[in-house]
């Protein structure tokens, strides 16, 4: 049983390359942005509160986040392996899904970041929200604040994985199909 952490910028293609990953490596997928999106779709209390948050850019209380997270991979009891993405944001997120984890006998197998630079990622961002119909995508000051919140609360656990062995990381920037090769070069390595 494999459980990847995904990790990027907002805009570097995580949720792009988990679309080919877990097929090929037969993992769940799990995004909680998606899960938080598919919940202000359908309005739910959940996607209400989510909602005031991530319009603004900025991240979901964890308490929230956590306990959504934990109840999507409870809610996949015979899953081979887990593909995170968008998740974990804070350390204190990493500490309580390592904790979650250990309670089941499972782990964190490795964490793969898909680097890139920030000025081509808001360009792509800006791109994308003239489709994706996401306002937060839609505003640069918006997703600016994404980006402080990256790097205020999500790149400590960089460290945070480095230090327990289990960082690594590949270029983001190249064809859809180059970036995957280069991250299952990783994943077939572990
Ligand atoms: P994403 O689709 O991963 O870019 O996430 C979109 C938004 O959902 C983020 O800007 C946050 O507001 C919220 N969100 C997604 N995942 C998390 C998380 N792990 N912790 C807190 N907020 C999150």
């Amino acid at each position: 049983m494999i459980n990847i952490v995904l990790f990027g910028k907002p805009g570097a293609g995580k949720g792009t390359q988990a679309e080919f990953l877990k097929g090929k490596y037969n993992l769940t997928h799990l995004s909680t942005g998606d899960i938080f999106r598919y919940n202000i779709k359908n309005e739910t209390a959940l996607g209400q509160l989510a909602k005031t948050y991530m319009d603004q850019g900025d991240l979901v209380p964890d308490e929230v986040t956590i306990q959504m997270l934990q109840s999507e991979v409870d809610n996949n009891p015979q899953s081979s392996g887990f593909l995170f993405d968008g998740f974990p944001r804070t350390i204190a997120q990493a500490q309580a899904l390592d904790a979650f984890l250990e309670s089941k006998g499972q782990k964190i197998t490795a964490t793969i970041a898909l680097e890139a630079d920030d000025e081509i990622l808001v360009q792509r961002l800006l791109e994308r929200g003239k489709t994706s119909g996401r306002p937060d995508d839609q505003d640069e000051e918006k997703i600016r604040n994404r980006y402080d919140e990256y790097n205020q609360k999500t790149a400590p656990l960089m460290q945070f994985y480095q230090e327990q062995g289990k960082f690594h990381a590949v270029d983001g920037i190249g064809s859809i199909a180059e970036i995957t090769e280069r991250l299952s070069n990783v994943i077939d390595r572990l």
